[in-house]
């Protein structure tokens, strides 16, 4: 299974609608194109996966026959981690080391949700009810019962494409569903060969479908689809929204993980040579374009300044490159469109008079690098800026001057997907773990991920988890049976 055949097959797939170019973002250059699939393929491959589903060749399984097909999955992964790693470079032009880690966490995810098959138990309660019609009280067993959704929509973002469709797709499996799955169509290459692997592990035909196209075509189908049950969404929180309005009518069920603006709370008692290495490096991989990256750095006021140099000089001496670049440790924008937008808001900053310390400008190469920008003299109240999820290598710091500032200042966001805090005063950290309004809080850690720990956001950063219990549990609803004794 070469990476090329797995290029020919996306190429090859029929649709019905526009042209879709694949580019490699580190040399502009087009790798492949492919047809949105369209709104016809959405309702075929929605009609497979309630087939699939009602045959209950897949969700009838005994759980022990499910966890085994996943576990041979996780083992395909594993044996083909350099093709996967190679198109997810290729993709999104992730230096190699980085695309084979997140090649094998990702292999994972069908190894952890394996355990989970045979652990998807209800609850029992024994309840007496007073005056029965023929005796004083009466006497029920009631207890709950977990079933699968059925047929759930997937759709996950270009910026982890591989990590993405697992932390979905082996979740959606290990409870017995069947999925409609969409890739991003700016990395679409990943899902190909995942896609061979789900079949050859010995998951049915229709069980796990995977639609190519654009959001507003292929995605929209899948949201406005009276047969798919629940939506499990990764994006940006603007079409989250779109995605839960679709999902009125029908009063699908969401899992929604969308946007971040996350504050790094940085005081003078911390390790500064870790907070402002990780600090850097929390904002700088992967050139920002991650969810959880902390783009507002907030700092104790004599430490401040240091605070800035540093963060600055590690991003001026990062080495940018695509997967063909030796030394290359940050990988380039996605796409133009996502090149125009962060220099957009660099170009707004300056206008609204922001201090650009480091950065702030685009490499004079092919490929859609910005360098790794530091801003100060934001303010707060207006700064768009500051405001608003860029998604780029782009970091604004301020100084603060006690904890009630410094928390004012990191909750005063509508978003809540992470937060960080840098101190070696464990009460104070704790304590700050608790006012941050924020789904997951590192102290003294940045960029950590375990399958089993739950993630995802407040306020408008969504709505639901992923990873670990919680994760498969949103592929399951919940039913009460009671039994009169
Ligand atoms: P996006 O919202 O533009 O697109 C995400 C996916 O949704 C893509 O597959 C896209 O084709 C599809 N889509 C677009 N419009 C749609 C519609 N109307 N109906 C259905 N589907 C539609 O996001 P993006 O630009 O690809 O990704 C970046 C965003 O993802 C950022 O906001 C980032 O914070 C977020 N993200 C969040 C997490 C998390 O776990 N919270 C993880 C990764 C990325």
């Amino acid at each position: 299974m070469t990476v090329q055949s797995v290029i020919e097959d996306l190429s090859k797939r029929p649709g019905t609608g526009d042209v879709i170019p694949v580019i490699d973002p580190a040399t502009e250059e087009q790798i492949t194109e492919f047809r949105d699939a369209g709104a016809e393929a959405v309702d075929e491959a929605v009609a497979r996966a309630k087939a699939a589903y009602q045959s209950g060749v897949w969700t009838d399984l005994p759980a022990r026959q499910r966890a085994k097909v996943l576990w041979r999955l996780a083992d395909l992964m594993d044996e083909h981690a350099a093709e996967f790693a190679e198109l997810e470079s290729l993709d999104a032009g992730m230096p190699p080391v980085q695309a084979e880690m997140i090649v094998s966490t990702c292999a994972e995810f069908f190894r952890y949700y394996a355990g989970w098959c045979t652990k998807l138990n209800g609850s029992s309660y024994q309840v007496q009810m007073e005056g029965g019609v023929n005796s004083t009280h009466a006497n029920f067993h009631a207890y709950t019962h977990k079933e699968p959704y059925g047929v759930v929509g997937l759709i996950y973002p270009w910026n982890g494409p591989l990590f993405n469709a697992c932390a979905k797709v082996a979740p959606a499996l290990a409870a017995g569903c069947s999925s409609v799955v969409k890739p991003a169509e700016e990395t679409p290459l990943t899902a190909v060969l995942l896609e061979r692997l789900i079949a050859q592990a010995g998951v049915p035909d229709g069980v796990t479908n995977f639609v190519h196209g654009y959001g507003a075509t292929a995605g929209a189908a899948i949201t406005a689809h009276p047969d798919v049950e629940k939506v499990a969404f990764t994006g940006s929180t603007e079409v989250g929204k779109e995605i839960m309005r679709n999902a009125a009518d029908s009063l699908k069920k969401v899992t929604l993980e969308l946007g971040g603006k996350s504050p790094v709370l940085i005081y003078e008692d911390a390790d500064l040579d870790m907070a402002i290495m990780m600090a850097s490096m929390g904002i700088f991989v992967h050139s920002g374009q991650g969810c959880v990256c902390g783009s507002r750095v907030f700092v104790q006021r004599s430490v401040y300044e240091r605070v800035v140099a540093g963060i600055a000089m590690i991003g001026d001496n990062l080495v940018l490159g695509g997967p063909k670049d030796e030394g290359a440790m940050i990988s380039p924008l996605v796409s133009q469109r996502q090149l125009d937008r962060v220099l957009g808001y660099i170009d707004q900053g300056r206008k609204d008079g922001v201090e650009i310390v480091s950065g702030g400008y685009r490499l004079d190469r092919k490929g859609y690098f910005i360098k790794p920008t530091v801003v100060t003299g934001v303010d707060p109240a207006t700064s768009r800026l500051y405001r608003e999820e860029i998604f780029g290598p782009v970091v604004t710091i301020l100084p603060f001057d006690d904890d009630d500032e410094a928390i004012a200042m990191a909750n005063d966001t509508n978003y809540g997907l992470a937060a960080t805090v840098w101190t070696t005063n464990l009460a104070r950290a704790h304590n700050l773990g608790k006012r941050l309004q924020a789904g997951m809080v590192g102290l003294n850690c940045q960029l950590t991920f375990d399958h089993n720990v739950p993630f995802g956001g407040y306020k408008q950063s969504g709505l639901g988890k992923e990873f670990g219990y919680e994760g498969i549990d949103g592929y399951l609803k919940t039913k009460s049976i009671w039994a009169a004794l």
